[in-house]
C-alpha cells in the first residue's frame, strides 16, 4: 500500500442536487405519516379503551438528521469509492443497518487498528455525530482519505469548551460515560500538543462526592487513579491537576444531575480555598437533549398507565429518559416494536441490570377499563419505528390503525 503524503481537504457534500436525492430516501426510510398525524391531534390518539400520548419532543434530533443526510450524501457524491464510518454514526440499529444496506463499513472507535492502515486516498471516511478523538482524525488525514465529518454542532461546543480550560491550565471535570465515543472525542480535545491539559471523567455523584473529598483534605492517589481508571490521561495527578477544575458534560447527560454534580464541585472548591475562583462550570447539555427531558417531565404530569420508550440501547439520551420515567410509572425501554411480544409480555432493556429482562406487564392493566399509554423516543430514534409502536400497541388491544 503506497503511503500518502498529503491530506485531502473536507468534502462538501450537500450539494443541492444531492440533497434533494438524500431528502426523498431518508424519507422512505425513516419518516412516518402516522407519527405526523398524532402531533397534529396534540400527541393524543384514543381508539376503543386505549389512549396513547406521545410526547411533545421525542425522536430524532437536528445533530441526527443531519449527520445521517451527510452519511446518505456520501455514497451518492461517492457511488464507487469505499466509504467508512469510525463507528456508529449514531445510536440506532435501524439506522446503522441501512447504512450497511449501503455498503458503509464500519470502523473501529475505540482503537486505531491495522483496518486503518489499509485506508487509501480514495477512501472515504464518516465521522459520526459523536465526533471521533484526535488521534482517529490525525489518522484518517496521515492515510489522506476524504473526510466527511457529521460531528454535531453542539458537541463541537463541548470539544471547544474543554480545549479552552486546557489552555488556561484547568482540569476538566467531564460528566459523561468515559466510554462513551462522544466523552471519549471530548476527552481528547483537553489533550495537545501546546497545551498542558487534563481530564477527568466522572459520571455518578458517588464519583463526585469522591472527588469532592480528595478535593478538600487530598488521599491515597493510587487508589483515586484505581477507581478512576480509564477516565483520565496517562500522567494524570489528582494531588497536581484537581487545584483548578472546569465541568464540562456530555451533550445527552440529565440536567438535574449536572447541576447537582456542579455544585457539589464547587463547594469543595470553597472549602479547600476559601473561594470559588478556581472552579469554572459550563453546561453543555444541548438543546434537543433538554427538550425531550423537559416534553417527558410534560407528559408525566398526566396520570398513566405504562410510558414506553424507544431507541437504541447504547444511546445515553434515551437511557436518561427511561431514568426518568421509571420514578414515576412502569417504564419499558424497547429497540422496536418487537419487543411488545403480546398483551401480557415485553422484552425491554433493564438499565440497572444492563440486559434484555422479559417482563409479564399485565398486572399494569389490571381491573383498568381504560388504558393510558405513554410514547416517546430518544434522539436517535427515526420516525418509522415509534409508528411500528403505535400500531402494535394498537393492534394488540384489538384495534387496527387505517
Ligand atoms: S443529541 Fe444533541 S449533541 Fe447529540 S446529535 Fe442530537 S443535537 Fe447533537
Amino acid at each position: 500500500m503506497p503511503e500518502p503524503t498529503t491530506s485531502r481537504p473536507r468534502v462538501n457534500v450537500r450539494r443541492p442536487d444531492v440533497m434533494e436525492l438524500v431528502s426523498a430516501e431518508v424519507a422512505i426510510h425513516y419518516r412516518s405519516s402516522l407519527v405526523e398525524k398524532i402531533k397534529d391531534m396534540g400527541g393524543k390518539m384514543t381508539r376503543g379503551n386505549t389512549t396513547l400520548l406521545l410526547a411533545k419532543d421525542f425522536g430524532f434530533c437536528y445533530g441526527v438528521e443531519r449527520a445521517i443526510d451527510l452519511a446518505y450524501a456520501s455514497r451518492k457524491v461517492f457511488p464507487d469509492n469505499r466509504i467508512f464510518l469510525i463507528g456508529e454514526i449514531i445510536h440506532n440499529p435501524e439506522v446503522n443497518r441501512q447504512l450497511r444496506e449501503m455498503d458503509i463499513v464500519s470502523l473501529p472507535w475505540k482503537e486505531i487498528d491495522a483496518t486503518y492502515d489499509d485506508l487509501t486516498p480514495e477512501d472515504v471516511v464518516i465521522v459520526p455525530a459523536f465526533g471521533a478523538p484526535t488521534k482517529f482524525m490525525a489518522k484518517i488525514e496521515e492515510r489522506g482519505c476524504y473526510t466527511v465529518d457529521t460531528t454535531c454542532g453542539d458537541v463541537m461546543k463541548v470539544w471547544r469548551r474543554v480545549r479552552g480550560y486546557a489552555k488556561e491550565g484547568i482540569t476538566s471535570i467531564i460528566h459523561g460515560k468515559a466510554d462513551h465515543e462522544e466523552t471519549r472525542a471530548t476527552a481528547s480535545r483537553a489533550l495537545g500538543e501546546n497545551i498542558d491539559g487534563h481530564y477527568l471523567v466522572i459520571l455518578t455523584l458517588a464519583d463526585t462526592d469522591y472527588v469532592c473529598n480528595f478535593i478538600r483534605q487530598g488521599g491515597d492517589k493510587a487508589a483515586f487513579l484505581e477507581r478512576f481508571k480509564g477516565c483520565h490521561e496517562d500522567g494524570f495527578d489528582p494531588n497536581l491537576h484537581l487545584r483548578k477544575i472546569g465541568v464540562a458534560n456530555q451533550t445527552t447527560m440529565l440536567k438535574g444531575e449536572t447541576l447537582e454534580i456542579q455544585n457539589r464541585l464547587a463547594a469543595a472548591i470553597l472549602d479547600r480555598d476559601g473561594s470559588a475562583e478556581n472552579f469554572y462550570a459550563f453546561d453543555t447539555i444541548c438543546g434537543a437533549t433538554q427538550e425531550r427531558q423537559d416534553a417527558l417531565f410534560e407528559m408525566l404530569k398526566t396520570k398513566m398507565d405504562m410510558l414506553l420508550v424507544v431507541g437504541g440501547y447504547n444511546s445515553s439520551n434515551t437511557a436518561h429518559l427511561v431514568e426518568i420515567g421509571e420514578k414515576e410509572l412502569p417504564t419499558f425501554f424497547i429497540r422496536d416494536a418487537a419487543q411488545i411480544k403480546s398483551l401480557e409480555e415485553i422484552v425491554h432493556y433493564d438499565l440497572h441490570a444492563k440486559e434484555e429482562r422479559t417482563v409479564n406487564y399485565a398486572n399494569v392493566f389490571t381491573g383498568k377499563e381504560h388504558v393510558i399509554i405513554g410514547l416517546t423516543a430518544g434522539a436517535s430514534c427515526p420516525n418509522n419505528l415509534i409508528e411500528a409502536t403505535v400500531r402494535k400497541v394498537f393492534g394488540l388491544r384489538g384495534e387496527i390503525l387505517e
